[in-house]
């Protein structure tokens, strides 16, 4: 049966409403309408520059770039909110996005104006005060392409410059939009669409050039970033962050050097991954470029680069000439990466004084849990150290810059290990914060293992995930017992770390991980939004907790700090989501579970209120037992592992970001099933397409270990009871 005789006993909305896939679009609401007589375009404005980017603090004011200033401190000079006076906050506006996916955008503001982006890459223009909508530009993204996104149809912002406001697209475009009345400038194709090449994360922009990244290296692509001229669109440079097939030739000398740390084919198993899908930084006096660079692809280093070598530039902080992209130096933080550990987490830039003098540092905090300070004029390394508990290495040789390992977390004899951290890091891409008043960076850290094993069966797979590191080993218990000991073993907090010291200050333990980005202010305080639904300011210096706001919704995104007229501002984009939400959402319940989207904006003596939580409908029918032989079960189990829990979650038990298997009524239909698993039939809504990958056999199995899920008594309420102890 195909899609349409599938939409023909459902209804059409109703299917893709129910659609199994990451991609789902299902049950959003369009967001607030702006009506004809409403829609305005934006007053004049101040042409944005690199002196207003580089001079950001004469303007404290406004938030002109991803990170604030191009040092991407995340700190708001702005202290009319203090640590006294923060009980005082209250809501002045929320706008709702009408979307029920993860939101990590940090807006952009200028001019009395947010420019922020939402899920599908919708750019919302706001008014900073009032939050009501000036403009909004819909780029039609190809939503097929969610099929290829690992971690949710996120995106983390806009960039901004002279009159332009600039996005990257799920779907590879570089789109550059007026910001006066929001319609497109240019827009250029930036991948190669045959690829699993998607972008989610904000441009930089540098002297004119936008520079971009992109990601897809779980399913198996090869990192570059590109400049593109502000004005035109016309491609500059492009930096790629591993070699490509030696036989077609080596696009310059440094790629022919860095082969050298390649063996084996790594082009055939997934084009060798290094993908720069967020962290970025500008040091314009130096006028250095940094990017940070992702893991391998496939995940395991055996099966990418089989007779060894530590695969440049994975995993590493590389720096570059914006003007040319010429490569000056890279420090690679996990040489031989094997574990999904990327070096995309966000890097800081400031001047600290080390052993007596002030040194200009590069700081990052990425998954694999150890504190790097380099030297951002060399990359020279002055100091490492682990954030939180490590089980992979035992230290970072200050000799070699290398990581003293832990040899059984390489699986020697075929070993699974137990590891912390995991694939979803010590820390990933929610943004820390440094504050130059209390000489400490605010890192939302986290604490969730994970079991790594070889995948025997491995054989790469076009547009699939391709990781060769086995699933099966890192699915929850089952048992209440031992599951109640995995979610006792997911932790989060607040870490407040000195980076001359290497040690923690201070920590606010949260009830799990997967908590906001953060930001800090000259006012003495550090906000972050929460997996449980708040959004609070604490002490920067103590870590005492000053207020906190019931947002509804989780929260992932870093806040904003801006101005107008005497009144500061606060500003967080609200929305669960992601990778640790698809994953385990379902199993995990934060008490964040509203799935909206909103932009939400405090002040002193503001008193506004949320609209009350609508009923969310409850589940529909667990589909009736069907009798299947336990191997049959056990043989679904394990590929549901391999092919399904990414998106639809642990013990096929989801979110609700995308559809819950075990209430499906794709579920309950043996034939619509077939179709959907075995025959690809809703890819173009975003469910990947399985056709010969997936046989009869196997996808009966699969819905069989589904109904055994849907019928194993581990129900909402059995999930709800173990997340509140
Ligand atoms: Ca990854």
């Amino acid at each position: 049966m195909r899609f349409s005789q599938i939409a023909g006993f459902l209804t059409l909305s109703a299917a893709i409403s129910l659609v199994p896939g990451c991609g789902n679009n299902g049950g959003e609401q369009p967001a607030q309408t702006v009506s004809a007589h409403d829609r305005a375009t934006a007053p004049e404005q101040d042409l944005i520059t690199a002196t207003d980017i580089i001079e950001a603090d004469a303007n404290p004011g406004e938030w002109l770039s991803h990170g604030r200033t191009y040092s991407e401190q995340r700190f708001s000079p702005l202290a009319t909110i203090t640590a006294e006076n923060a009980g005082d906050l209250g809501l002045a506006w929320s706008f709702d996005l009408g979307t029920s996916r993860g939101i990590e955008a940090t807006p952009i503001v200028h001019d009395g104006i947010i420019y922020v982006t939402a899920n599908w890459n919708v750019v919302h223009a706001l008014d900073a005060t009032t939050g009501k909508e000036i403009w909004r530009y819909d780029p039609k993204v190809d939503k097929s392409r969610a099929a290829i996104l690992c971690c949710d149809v996120v995106n983390r912002g806009v960039a901004i410059w002279g009159d332009k406001v600039y996005m990257g697209t799920i779907d590879g475009r570089l789109i550059a939009i007026d910001a006066k009345n929001g319609e497109a400038a240019w827009d250029v194709g930036t991948v190669d669409l045959s690829k699993p090449y998607s972008i989610t994360g904000a441009p930089r922009i540098v002297k004119g050039k936008v520079i971009i990244g992109n990601g897809g290296a779980e399913l198996g692509v090869r990192g570059y970033v590109t400049a593109y001229d502000a004005e035109t669109g016309d491609q500059l440079w492009r930096f790629y962050t591993v070699p490509g097939n030696p036989a077609e030739g080596h696009e310059n000398k440094l790629m022919k050097r860095i082969a050298q740390t390649w063996t084996g084919r790594w082009w055939e198993v997934g084009d060798g991954g290094g993908t720069v899908w967020d962290s970025m930084a500008y040091d314009p006096e130096l006028d250095l470029f940094y990017i940070g660079v992702g893991n391998g692809s496939p995940w395991n280093h055996q099966l990418r680069s089989p007779d060894g070598g530590d695969n440049l530039f994975l995993s590493s902080i590389v720096a570059l000439r914006p003007d040319t992209g010429e490569y000056v130096w890279h420090y690679q933080t996990t040489p031989a990466e094997t574990w999904d550990f990327t070096a995309t987490q966000h890097m800081i830039l400031a001047d600290l004084e080390v052993d007596g003098a002030v040194r200009k540092v590069i700081m990052q905090a990425p998954k694999n849990g150890f504190f790097y300070v380099l030297d951002r004029e060399n990359g020279e390394l002055l100091s490492a150290q682990n954030f939180v508990p490590v089980n992979w290495a035992t230290h970072i040789d200050m000799e070699t810059g290398r990581p003293a390992e832990i040899a059984a977390a390489r699986w020697p004899g075929k070993q699974p290990y137990g590891q912390l951290p995991g694939p979803l890091g010590a820390h990933n891409w929610h943004p820390m914060s440094y504050s130059p008043d209390t000489g400490l960076v605010y890192i939302p850290a986290q604490e969730a293992p994970w079991a790594y094993g070889e995948d025997p069966d491995f054989t790469y797979k076009d547009n699939l995930w391709n990781t060769g590191s086995d699933f099966f080993y890192s699915a929850l218990p089952t048992e209440a017992a031992q599951f109640k000991a995995a979610k006792a073993a997911l932790k989060g907090r607040l870490l407040a770390w000195d980076p001359v010291k290497q040690e923690a200050v201070w920590a606010v333990e949260h009830g799990g991980p997967w908590n906001g980005g953060v930001l800090s202010t000259a006012g003495g305080l550090v906000f972050q939004g929460t997996a449980d639904a708040h959004f609070a300011a604490y002490d920067a210096r103590t870590g005492e907790k000053k207020w906190r706001f019931f947002t509804q919704t989780g929260i992932v995104a870093a806040p904003i700090s801006y101005k107008i007229g005497d009144d500061q501002y606060v500003a967080v984009a609200a929305g669960w989501g992601g990778s640790f939400v698809l994953g385990y959402g379902g199993v995990f319940p934060t008490g964040s579970e509203a799935k909206l989207g909103r932009i939400l904006a405090f002040k002193l003596a503001a008193n506004g209120s949320l609209p009350e939580l609508e009923n969310v409908a409850g589940p529909i029918d667990v589909p009736a037992l069907i009798t299947a032989d336990p191997d049959i079960i056990a043989a679904g189990q394990r590929a549901y592992g391999d092919y399904c829990s990414v998106c639809h979650g642990d013990q096929a038990y989801s979110s609700g970001l995308v559809p819950n298997l075990r209430f499906s009524p794709m579920t309950a239909d043996e034939e619509a099933w077939r179709s959907v698993v075995v025959e690809g039939a809703l890819a173009p809504l975003g469910m990947p397409d399985f056709s010969g990958l997936i046989d009869e056999e196997t996808a009966a199995a699969i819905r069989a270990y589904v109904i055994s899920e849907a019928n194993s008594g581990r129900d909402k309420a059995f999930y709800e009871e173990i997340a509140k102890q």
